[in-house]
């Protein structure tokens, strides 16, 4: 998909002159943060996006940053804009989200972007969930008519996922099962699902015994557990028991990878379309 991309890009850049633009801006230092957000500028970099790079101290106040943001709205040269989440304590999410211009919303948290989600309107759809439905897609599995179970019901992951695979569209069609803290036995739904999605941010929330044969199993859970005698001191896995799991299922997504790469991939993709759109082209 990022080679699609980088030559989407290039031709962009041939016909129309425009080369597309993201606006990131990272408040603090908070270290997975940081390094999500070079991630995401080094994948820009490489595609030919050009990135605008905004660090800003932890004590910047909503003032300032409701300043850079209408900043970015108004410029021409940015067509996405990424607030890198969590904020610190002090500034309100939410307030900053709905300042995002909703056609340069590519995270699509924006109110007016979910809207259109859950309607099957055209939009900018958020970039994890968008992430795993490509992946499924792109790895021939079909949810058309298959039970997905999603565990995890958050406004970024488990909400919007089940939401765009109970649509009637193509990719989607799916019967959806969410569960979540308050679900009675996640076991009992979860060795029906043909397709499992885990969203609970917490290891072994899906274990081998409540999966059936042949299940897929998307994993977009990130979590540090302690790794004594390794050089961080810990390492990262995912909601899954992926050794024990990965000996039923026919296709199951790693971590790190898989869904990680793909989020970053997604944001690509709604930058270019936005540029796109910029230019009367999508
Ligand atoms: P979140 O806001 O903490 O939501 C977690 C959801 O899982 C909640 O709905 C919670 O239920 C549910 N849950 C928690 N523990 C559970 C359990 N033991 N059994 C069943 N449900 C449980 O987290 P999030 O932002 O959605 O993220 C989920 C995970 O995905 C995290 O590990 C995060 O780091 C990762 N993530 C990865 C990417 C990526 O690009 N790879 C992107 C986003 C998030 P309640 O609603 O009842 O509390």
């Amino acid at each position: 998909m990022r080679e699609e991309l980088r030559r989407e890009v290039q031709q962009l850049k041939e016909k129309t002159g425009v080369v597309p633009g993201l606006g990131v801006v990272l408040v603090g230092n908070d270290p997975a943060s940081a390094s999500y957000v070079s991630a995401k500028e080094k994948a820009c970099h490489e595609i030919g996006i050009y990135s605008d790079d905004n660090r800003l101290p932890a004590d910047t106040s909503q003032v300032q940053l409701m300043a850079l943001i209408r900043k970015m709205n108004d410029d021409p040269k940015i067509h996405g804009i990424l607030v890198q989440l969590p904020l610190p304590g002090h500034l309100s999410e939410s307030e900053v989200l709905m300042t995002i211009d909703p056609r340069k919303d590519v995270d699509g948290f924006h109110p007016v972007n979910v809207g259109k989600m859950v309607i099957g309107e055209k939009a900018f759809l958020p970039c994890t969930p968008h992430g795993v439905i490509q992946l499924l897609a792109r790895s021939g599995v079909k949810t058309e008519g298959a039970h997905v179970v999603v565990v995890g019901r958050s406004n970024i992951v488990g909400k919007p996922v089940a939401n765009m695979l109970m649509q009637k569209a193509r990719n989607a069609n799916a019967t959806v099962t969410v569960c979540h803290t308050r679900t009675k036995d996640i076991g009992y739904f979860t060795r029906q699902a043909d397709i499992i999605i885990a969203a609970a941010g917490k290891p072994n929330t899906v274990t081998a015994g409540m999966v059936k044969e042949g299940v897929v199993v998307i994993d977009v859970g990130v979590n540090r557990v302690e790794a004594p005698g390794t050089k961080s001191g810990y390492r990262l896995v995912g909601d899954v028991d992926f050794e024990h799991v990965k000996e039923k299922a026919s296709l199951i997504t790693p971590v790190p990878g898989g869904v990680g790469p793909m989020t970053i991939t997604m944001l690509l993709h709604n930058t270019v379309e936005s540029a796109k759109s910029a230019c009367g082209l999508a």
